[in-house]
């Protein structure tokens, strides 16, 4: 049986169902698989043309056992899960300019537009599975940045066993995807919008990791988190990787590169458990905006929380790329003890310096670049005129950037996929504003789905980032107190 166990080395290993619904490990790390499943040549071959559903269902069974979810539930789940994407294929690749050397991976066609629903609606699946079988409820408290949050609520929307808490940096997210979260009619949906929040979302992970290291209140809540610290959306998040690979080499068994706009380090992350279960991987190109947390460990070995500046790429305005660790984990082989002291570091200083072997092993297989706002838009606007209107959004924008930068320093033709993590009807005033002066938004920049939900009511609740703890532990108590009544 595969077991998991805690970055942090504090607790007894777990199954895969402990793993996913505690969210966090009970010592405050993170959780991972004892040892990284390898994928045999024999299955990396028949998987080449295995759907998307289908390709989930063989990687995942590595990470889940049969006990846990038989293998025609696991097969529902994943179908489930898929069917409320607006691509058949579920997610689409697009091939860019003339060489065909770069490949626009779309992961963006499910139900709120962005690369969060591709592991995130799986998730709450799961999770609901889970429970029902345990006869249990459980309370989804989650930060975001302005994807997860509205990932998180669809997701959950109606589903008996879970209330889902998504909390938001008010006016740090576009108003498109505030609606997402505000418009949904569901009673188990409670979004909060945060004012103050100088360090946006890492304002609010820090109250979330708060809660959830008061044990009294964790329990008595039921308190789980759907965050990319959750083991299942990590996983579910390396299988795009080998879905784009057989979809982009010649020959399976070639080698490609991935540019990824990154944050908080989860869709790397993904990656990085993709290239060590076998799949042949040149280089992961880790995308930064000016928040270049990751570039800066990359390029020097030094790990420092700085303060955030906000750009145009929401998202990935992150300080704390918090699935770092786990990567951090399989680079020292393992050594919980050292993470602990690295960690304890951090938390303290807000600085980490790696020794130049761990730094090696970062490198591996990796390169960095920050991309500024300007090349940003420049990247957008250059693409719409040259690539026939091809619209990106502002992160994807940082991914064909971040490539295009670094694409003489890769092997001649060799291919470079970049993930397009979000639809531009998410950012229409940042991506309208890239194009020429007094362009209307074409067509391809806007989204049923999101005119809808800009002409209906709201539900808001808001509040001080100062009250929040005690603001929301008020709220989930009197709904579970109008639950029982
Ligand atoms: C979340 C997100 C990212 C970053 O992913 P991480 O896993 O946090 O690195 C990039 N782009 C968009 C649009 C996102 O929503």
């Amino acid at each position: 049986m595969i077991k998991y166990v805690s970055t942090r080395g504090g607790i007894p290993p777990v199954a895969f169902d402990e793993a996913v619904l505690s969210g966090f490990a009970a010592d405050g790390g993170l959780f991972v698989p004892e040892t990284i499943p390898k994928v045999t040549q024999a299955q990396f071959q028949s998987w080449a043309e295995l759907s998307y559903p289908e390709l989930a269902f063989e990687i995942l069974s590595m990470f889940i056992d049969r006990s846990i979810i038989p293998a025609t539930d696991l097969k529902n789940l994943l179908d489930d899960s898929y069917s409320t994407f607006d691509s058949p294929s579920v997610i689409d690749m697009v091939p860019l300019g003339e060489d065909g050397r770069t490949i626009i991976m779309e992961l963006f066609h499910g139900p709120t537009l962005s690369f969060k629903d591709v592991a995130m609606g799986f998730l709450i699946n799961v999770l609901d599975y889970l429970l029902e079988k345990r006869n249990q409820r459980l309370s989804i408290v989650l930060a975001t940045t302005g994807d997860t949050g509205p990932a998180a609520a669809w997701a959950s929307a109606g589903k008996k066993t879970i209330d889902c808490w998504p909390l938001y940096p008010r006016g740090m997210i576009t108003e498109e995807q505030e609606r997402q979260m505000t418009t949904l009619n569901a009673s188990n949906v409670h979004p909060i919008g945060v004012d103050n929040c100088e360090d946006g979302a890492d304002d609010l992970d820090f109250i979330v990791a708060k809660l959830f290291s008061d044990h009294e209140l964790k329990e008595k809540m039921n308190l789980s988190s759907v965050n990319s610290i959750n083991w299942c959306r990590v996983v579910v998040q390396s299988v795009h990787y080998f879905y784009g690979y057989y979809r982009a080499v010649e020959q399976v068994g070639d080698k490609i590169n991935f540019s990824v706009p990154s944050g908080a380090f989860g869709n790397l992350f993904g990656g990085y458990l993709a290239r060590s279960m076998g799949l042949p991987v040149n280089k992961f190109i880790c995308a930064n905006n000016a928040n270049q947390a990751l570039h800066t460990i990359f390029s020097s070995g030094v790990f420092a929380k700085k303060d955030l500046v906000q750009t145009i790429s929401t998202a990935i305005d992150i300080v704390v790329p918090y699935n770092f660790w786990r990567f951090l984990y399989y680079c020292t082989g393992s050594d919980s003890e050292k993470l602990k002291v690295w960690q304890d570091e951090f938390k303290n200083s807000g600085k980490v310096e790696f020794d130049a072997a761990t730094l090696t092993a970062i490198q591996n297989g990796f390169v960095s670049v920050t991309v500024s706002d300007y090349e940003t838009s420049k990247t957008i606007k250059d693409t719409f005129e040259t690539c026939d209107g091809y619209l990106l959004d502002p992160h994807t924008a940082v991914a064909l950037a971040a490539a295009n930068t670094l694409k003489n320093t890769l092997p001649k033709k060799m291919k470079v996929i970049c993930l397009a993590t979000a639809h531009p009807a998410k950012f229409p005033e940042t991506t309208r504003a890239c194009l020429e002066a007094g362009t209307e938004m074409p067509n391809q920049g806007k989204h049923v789905s999101l005119e809808r939900a800009s002409k209906v009511c709201q539900h808001l609740r808001i509040c001080d980032l100062e009250n929040l703890e005690f603001a929301l532990i008020e709220a989930m108590t009197t709904h579970s107190k109008m639950q029982a009544d």
